[in-house]
Parts: C-alpha cells; sequence; structure tokens
C-alpha cells in the first residue's frame, strides 16, 4: 500500500484544520546559548548531549512516512541544532525520498554550515533557513549567548549558495534593547543579494527566558522604521497559511518578510505539527505538553499514521489568539525542544 495516498479523509482538527506541515527536531542539544530561547544561565553546557533518547533513523523515516500518510507536504528539519547530529545528510537523503513530502526544509544556526552545506544539497535538502540576530560581530557574540561568531556564519551562507541553494530565509528575532539596532544594517547587508530577511517578533515561548511584553517589538514598528529608509510596498501571501507578511523594496532590491505571532496570530491556518528529537508530538507551539509517538512507532508506519490522526482529530489549540486570557495555558515547551 502506498502510505502517501491515503484511501481515507485525511483529518482535520477541531477547528477545521488539516495537517500539512511537520516540524521535526534531530537532536535537543545546541552549541548557541540565545538568551530568549536557551539562556546560557539556566542551561547546563552539556544539555542533550545524551544521544540514548533520540530517535533513530530508522524510527525517524517510519514516522515521516506516517505523517506523509496522514497528508503531511512539508517537512523542516531543526533542533537544538541540526547541523548537530552525525550524519544528518544521510537521514536527509532518506526523507528526501518519502512519496507526498515535497519540501523538505532545514532551520540552522548557520554555524556549521559551512561543512556540510554541499552534502545536504546532495542528500536532496531543497531549502535552508538560516537564523541570524545581527551583523555587527559583538551584538552577534552576545545574542548568541558567547558562544557564536558571524563570520562562520557568513561563510554558511557563502557555502550554502555556492551548493546551489537560492533564495535563503534569513530569520531574526528582534528583542528591545539587545539588537534593535542590528535591523537596518542586516538588510543593507541582504539587500539585493536574493535572499530574504525576515524579523520574528519575540514570542513568549517555554518559560526559561524571562519573556516580557515590554521586549517585544512588533512587526508595525519595524516596517515603519524601515519604510522610512527604504520603501516598501506589501506582497501577496503565496498561498493559505503562510507564516511571514511579504513586502518587496520600491527599489527592486528584493523581499523581506515580517513574522508577527505577538501582533497578528494566524492560528486560524495554522495546519502545523512538531515532533521532539525524543518523539513526541506537540500540537502548538506553546503546547505544555507533548504525547509519546514511540509506543505507535513500534507498531509500524500505518499504526502510527491512525494514532496521529485520532491526535490531531481532537485538537483545538489557538494559543496565540487567546494569549492573556487566564484560560490560556501557562506552562510551555522549550522552543530549544521543538524547534520553533
Ligand atoms: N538552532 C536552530 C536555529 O536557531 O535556527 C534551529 C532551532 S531554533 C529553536 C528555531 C528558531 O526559533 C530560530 O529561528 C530562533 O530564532 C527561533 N526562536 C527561538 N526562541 C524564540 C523566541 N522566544 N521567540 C521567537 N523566536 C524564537
Ligand atoms: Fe540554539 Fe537555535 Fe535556540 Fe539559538 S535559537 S539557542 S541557535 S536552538
Ligand atoms: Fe499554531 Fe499554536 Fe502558534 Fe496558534 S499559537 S499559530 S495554534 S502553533
Amino acid at each position: 500500500m502506498n502510505l502517501a495516498r491515503p484511501l481515507q479523509a485525511l483529518p482535520h482538527d477541531q477547528l477545521g484544520r488539516p495537517l500539512r506541515d511537520l516540524r521535526l527536531s534531530v537532536i535537543d542539544a545546541c552549541n548557541f546559548r540565545c538568551g530568549y530561547c536557551m539562556p546560557a544561565d539556566r542551561i547546563p553546557d552539556d544539555h542533550g548531549l545524551d544521544s540514548a533518547g533520540r530517535l533513530s533513523f530508522d524510527q525517524i523515516e517510519a514516522l515521516v512516512r506516517g505523517f506523509a500518510a496522514v497528508g503531511v507536504h512539508k517537512l523542516r528539519l531543526t533542533g537544538g541544532e541540526p547541523l548537530l547530529r552525525k550524519r544528518l545528510p544521510e537521514l536527509v537523503a532518506r526523507l528526501a525520498r518519502i512519496p507526498g513530502i515535497d519540501d523538505l526544509a532545514l532551520t540552522t544556526n548557520g554555524s556549521l554550515l559551512a561543512a556540510q552545506a554541499r552534502a545536504l544539497r546532495e542528500a536532496g535538502l531543497h531549502r535552508i533557513t538560516v537564523s541570524l540576530d545581527a551583523i555587527d560581530p559583538a551584538v552577534f557574540r552576545a545574542m548568541s549567548g558567547g558562544r557564536g561568531e558571524i563570520a562562520a556564519v557568513l561563510d554558511g551562507i557563502a557555502a550554502a549558495e555556492a551548493a546551489g541553494f537560492t533564495a535563503l530565509k534569513i530569520n531574526c528575532v528582534v528583542q528591545r534593547g539587545a539588537n534593535e539596532d542590528q535591523v537596518l544594517p542586516l538588510l543593507e547587508h541582504f539587500r539585493g543579494s536574493g535572499h530574504v530577511v525576515r524579523f520574528i517578533e519575540y514570542m513568549d515561548v517555554g518559560t526559561c527566558n524571562g519573556w516580557s511584553s515590554e521586549e517585544v517589538v512588533s512587526s508595525a514598528q519595524l516596517r515603519d522604521r524601515i519604510a522610512a529608509r527604504w520603501p516598501l510596498r506589501a506582497l501577496q501571501s503565496r498561498y493559505r497559511g503562510e507564516v511571514a507578511e511579504r513586502y518587496a523594496f520600491e527599489d527592486g532590491a528584493g523581499e523581506l518578510g515580517f513574522v508577527s505571532s505577538v501582533s497578528a496570530p494566524f492560528c486560524g491556518d495554522c495546519h502545523r505539527a512538531r515532533v521532539s528529537a525524543d518523539g513526541r508530538i506537540y500540537t502548538c507551539l506553546f503546547a505544555g505538553d507533548g504525547h509519546d509517538l514511540k509506543p505507535a512507532l513500534e507498531q509500524g508506519e500505518a499504526a502510527l499514521a491512525a494514532h496521529v490522526a485520532a491526535l490531531w482529530s481532537r485538537r483545538e489549540d489557538r494559543y496565540s489568539e487567546i494569549r492573556g486570557n487566564p484560560l490560556a495555558p501557562r506552562k510551555h515547551i522549550e522552543m530549544y525542544l521543538i524547534g520553533g
């Protein structure tokens, strides 16, 4: 049976949303300690380095086949830092062959990309997003918790270009008082390169980052600031559920985007599930608890698919729309465990 072509109707959740998109963490360790995600004073240096609890490549492949059978066609590999997972290109090659997965992407901090970009391309990876919060070396280093060097990330981006990746997404989380002054320099650097810088509102994910709404810089504020320097024109979204609002530079120097999950929630179009490196599914970025998929996975991909369909059918998450409501869940899974 071809599991990518299901015989029965694909599941919809309680709010009528299908499951289209899977974000899969391949590791919960990271070589950075970004303050908004994994602050160095809260997360020990050796966090996540024990590989025993991680899904194996065989398990990941079966899991993705099961998700493809219930409608997932977009797959993004993430972490922690996914490039720390040994033999990642080998895994990419296995996942790229799965029927139904027509978009295979990776989100990385880029620090280890220079050495791996070509192998990832040859393995069949389609797209890369690089997280990059500053272009100034000192600010970049501070944003990474004192671990990262901007030169290594820029080398990684150059290697990705040389390997044939085009139109990279460059994601920047803007945190008031930390890297606001990097917004225009980042655009100055990438304008005209064909890559798309996207500014992400700082979110109240997890609990260890000590988030405060005062540290959020809204997309509207940023857009006005940017437009005062380079006039912008709004672009149509390309498909329903596209998370970034897109703009073009009027002078033809390309595109930029804003992801506004705090100021303009998009739960109504959220078709995404997340799976942690130890095989737990989270149906919302702000979920407190996940469900362990390993027992179903042990019974094979068809059993996994049926289990996921049942879980998805019960889903009613819409945290960003009810943020601030006393009924909104307060316990949130950490971002570095489910990868953004
Ligand atoms: N380590 C990889 C990286 O940084 O690209 C992949 C995992 S990281 C958790 C994925 C994305 O989540 C990054 O783009 C990061 O900036 C974003 N992120 C982490 N914490 C965040 C927060 N509190 N608010 C908004 N985005 C956040
Ligand atoms: Fe690591 Fe990415 Fe989190 Fe930064 S955002 S600490 S690079 S997982
Ligand atoms: Fe999706 Fe949850 Fe984010 Fe809403 S808050 S868009 S349901 S992940």
